[in-house]
């Protein structure tokens, strides 16, 4: 954006909401832009993508054929088309996560049921807790309500929840919200314990605030065992509004979601959805209706695991190989995403100036300050190894590792 172009957005020359202010945007997104633009071969590792390879495309085409008719290129019902209510609800009955049909709405993907939650929940001025690091396109959403945040802690058993009624003192607030990855996190892999889940439920009560529990990863578990759900724990709890999303298990592009929330919010969840956009995109509903329907989404999941779990050994592998002792890794049992922190001699360079090196040397992440709202982990970078084949992921450590001994000047 020019000079020219930030004068003409202040308030002084616009008649722009107080929000406009917190409007954010998201260094996440922006890198996919930046990377469409750049034409030399860059390894991707920044974006949380699938696998283009794994998106069973002949079959969806297929499917398109048939589910392309006169009658579906219409306004659906706001909750979502009932094929897809009832295909899904009866798909995650076999899960850790099971529903019912009067707890779902159908969303554009993850990105709107974290708008629908923090349209109903936060006004501005509210205390909303997020991981640190975190998903910051999540947290943006929560700032785009004027929310203030508070970053906690994570460790490999995910957020701290013992740690948070210190902090919450410290504040001298109550917070309205707290925004919690709990599987396989966007973007430190850890998961949150299931002592930890029942307390963060405990506390949640306590301060009568909102989990907002975003899971779009909890389907790829591919080592170790499920952890039941917030819902799963707490039933027909109020204060649990979970975000769920097709877009790391079957597409992004369809931008097609779910929320789950309790029966008692459904309308206005609804309503909410109403006044943003009416239905979500009818036709990319009834594919992934009919996929579902036709008993594939079990069979994808499964072949998806084995691939991302090999993938992951394979970009570990890698990481040893060619980084070495330089940097330490994070060990994932699901999920899309291994978080490195530099180390030794390399600990000192910064990953926003290592995120320029790497594009010039051809490999493409995520800089730590980028995943928390306060810009903090200088030190650390996120790293999809869901996207890229094994030869691939090889080639983009090693680029790493050159951008690495440029910062270093060896
Ligand atoms: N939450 C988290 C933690 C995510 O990683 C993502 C996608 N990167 C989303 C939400 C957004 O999902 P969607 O693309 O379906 O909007």
């Amino acid at each position: 954006m020019t000079a020219e172009d930030l004068a003409i957005l202040s308030p002084e020359a616009l008649p722009l909401a107080a929000r406009a202010g917190h409007l954010v945007g998201s260094v996440i997104d922006s890198s996919t832009s930046l990377l469409a633009s750049m034409k030399h071969d860059i390894v991707r590792f920044a974006m949380g993508s699938p696998a283009d390879e794994a998106v069973p495309i002949a079959e969806l085409r297929e499917i398109a054929g048939a589910v392309l008719r006169h009658g579906s290129m219409t306004y659906g019902a706001t909750e979502g088309e009932p094929e897809l209510l009832e295909s899904l609800v009866g798909y995650l009955s076999g899960t850790a996560d099971p529903t019912a049909a009067d707890r779902v709405t159908i969303t554009a993907g993850g990105m709107q049921g974290l708008d629908l939650a923090c349209k109903i929940f936060i006004d501005p001025g509210d205390l909303v807790i997020v991981e640190s690091p975190t998903y910051t396109n999540g947290s943006a959403t929560a700032l785009s309500y004027g929310a203030q945040l508070l970053e906690a802690p994570l460790d490999e058993n995910g957020l701290v929840v013992e740690a948070l009624p210190e902090l919450v003192a410290a504040t001298g607030r109550t917070p309205k919200a707290i925004y919690t990855i709990p599987n396989f996190q966007n973007p430190s892999g850890a998961t949150l314990s299931l002592q930890r889940r029942k307390l963060l439920l405990e506390l949640a009560h306590r301060w009568n605030a909102v989990i907002i529990d975003d899971d779009p990863y909890g389907l790829l578990r591919f080592e170790g065992t499920d952890i039941p759900s917030f819902q799963a724990l707490s039933p027909g709890d109020p204060l649990v509004f979970s975000v769920r999303t097709f877009s790391k298990i079957l597409a992004p592009g369809l931008r097609v979601g779910w929320v789950d929330t309790d029966p008692s919010l459904r309308q206005l969840v609804i309503n909410a959805k109403q006044a943003m956009d009416t239905c979500t995109n009818v036709p990319a509903q009834h594919l992934v209706a009919e996929f579902i329907r036709r008993g594939r989404l079990d069979s994808h999941l499964a072949g998806l695991r084995t691939q991302y779990r090999d993938r992951k050994q394979a970009m570990q592998a890698s990481i040893r190989r060619h980084l070495g002792d330089l940097v330490t890794t994070t060990d994932p049992e699901g999920g899309f995403f291994l978080w490195l922190t530099l180390r030794g001699e390399a600990a000192q360079i910064s990953t926003r100036r290592l995120f320029e090196t790497g594009l010039a040397e051809g490999v493409a992440f995520i800089p730590g300050p980028a995943l928390s709202a306060e810009g903090r982990f200088d030190d650390a970078l996120r790293l999809c190894f869901a996207t890229s084949t094994p030869e691939r992921t090889d080639e983009g450590i090693r680029r790493l590792r050159r951008a690495i001994d440029v910062e270093l000047g060896s």
